[in-house]
């Protein structure tokens, strides 16, 4: 990831910025493609992990749709090149102008998460004289095993439609004459690397399915949401998911209907192991029995540390040799705007250039201002990398 020629160019660039290598982006994306087009199945990337133009502009380009969570989100990826013939859009809040935003735009699908938006998207589609087509974002009680902050699909949660309300789902649908259903939507989680929970999901929705059927109801497509995990703790050995195992699963064990199509939203798992926080170390400081290696780059670059405690893997690329242990700190005047703990790096000092590693996803979408801070730059392997 990081050779001399690169590391050459990052030492005159201001840090912090967030790196993409976009070598490692374009094998992926070749792998999903690959992989997915086995089985006919259609892809919407996420937008929420990564809202980059030259990375959107980029996923755009393999073919693949957009997954969007609000009206904003939805005029960026018709701006980056997205056809709106491929735009889903979820969201348990999807104010007014979001949805008239969406319906203007002509999107292929509303991902709609209660009957109260089903009856708003149905009266702002009679205003506009359209009918909006919908799946219904169900929550299939399945627990995904991640952090709970990233769990959405277990019944107490705010996402999706629960199964004892289904009847009057249905029953309403039935006077809601300018939406039509078309889809049963899931995604139960986010970061998910035991794979037996895609095989329980894709139990649950064989189930679910069943029920619909015993009513009459058949729909077009079954959408399963994204939610493949990475691997943070070593991106050097695995930069690109094992997408054939993953969609081998769905292919077993989900019962798709005759002719009806299978949707994933992936967004982690496209963008994470591209991207990197690049950072210096501004000061060593010793602590009573801790060495705090205090960097430029902080929360309010990668705020998933500060969030749910996540871990990325922290590389010292200017220095190697004998090591020592650090608290890996930002600038923030906040306690939890840390890094890690102890962690084991070659011996540090002032100006050493620091990797903060698998931060493509939720990296970059989520930095703020906070502390008045500049938004970092972003710089992209191929405008630094030799032709
Ligand atoms: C966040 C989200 C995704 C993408 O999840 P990843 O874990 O990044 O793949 C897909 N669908 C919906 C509805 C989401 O909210």
């Amino acid at each position: 990831m990081f050779n001399s020629t690169r590391i050459d160019k990052f030492n005159q660039l201001e840090t912090p910025f967030y790196f993409y290598d976009m070598n490692i982006l374009e094998q992926t994306l070749n792998s999903i493609q690959s992989e997915s087009s086995k089985y006919g199945y259609h892809i919407h990337y996420a937008v929420k992990a990564n809202a980059n133009p030259k990375i959107m502009q980029k996923i755009q380009s393999y073919g693949f749709g957009a997954d969007c969570v609000s009206g904003n989100e939805i005029s960026r990826s018709v701006e980056c090149g997205f056809p709106a013939s491929k735009i889903v859009y979820a969201g348990v809040g999807k104010s007014d102008k979001e949805i008239k935003t969406a319906l203007e735009t002509d999107i292929f699908c509303f991902n709609c998460e209660s009957i109260p938006e089903m009856e708003l998207i149905n009266e702002l589609a009679k205003q506009e004289g359209k009918v909006a087509k919908i799946a219904i974002r169900i929550n299939p009680n399945v627990n995904a095993n991640t952090h709970h902050y990233i769990t959405t699909g277990i019944e107490e949660n705010k996402f999706g439609i629960n199964r004892w309300e289904f009847d009057s789902v249905i029953e309403n649908l039935k006077t809601f004459k300018n939406i039509k259903l078309i889809g049963l939507h899931f995604h139960i989680g986010s970061q998910i690397t035991d794979l037996s929970v895609f095989k329980g999901l894709c139990l649950r929705i064989n189930e679910i399915q069943e029920w619909f059927k015993e009513r009459q109801i058949f729909v077009d497509l079954i959408n399963v949401g994204g939610g493949f995990g990475v691997d943070y703790e070593n991106p050097d050995e695995n930069p690109i998911p094992d997408f054939t195992t993953f969609f081998a699963i769905f292919d077993e064990f989900l019962n798709l209907k005759a002719n009806q199509e299978l949707h994933f939203e992936l967004g982690r798992s496209v963008v994470a192991q591209c991207g990197s926080v690049m950072s210096r170390v501004l000061y060593v400081k010793n602590g009573v029995n801790t060495k705090f290696a205090i960097l430029d780059a902080g929360m309010t670059e990668l705020l998933r540390p500060a969030l749910y405690q996540a871990y990325h893997k922290i590389e010292n690329v200017s220095a190697n040799g004998e090591t020592d242990k650090y608290d890996v700190v930002g600038p923030i005047c906040e306690s939890s705007d840390c890094f890690g703990k102890s962690v084991k790096l070659p011996k540090t000092k002032r100006n050493d250039l620091i990797a903060l590693r698998t931060t493509g996803a939720y990296g970059e979408a989520m930095a703020s201002q906070y502390n008045l801070r500049n938004i970092a730059n972003a710089v992209f392997s191929d405008e630094i990398d030799p032709a």
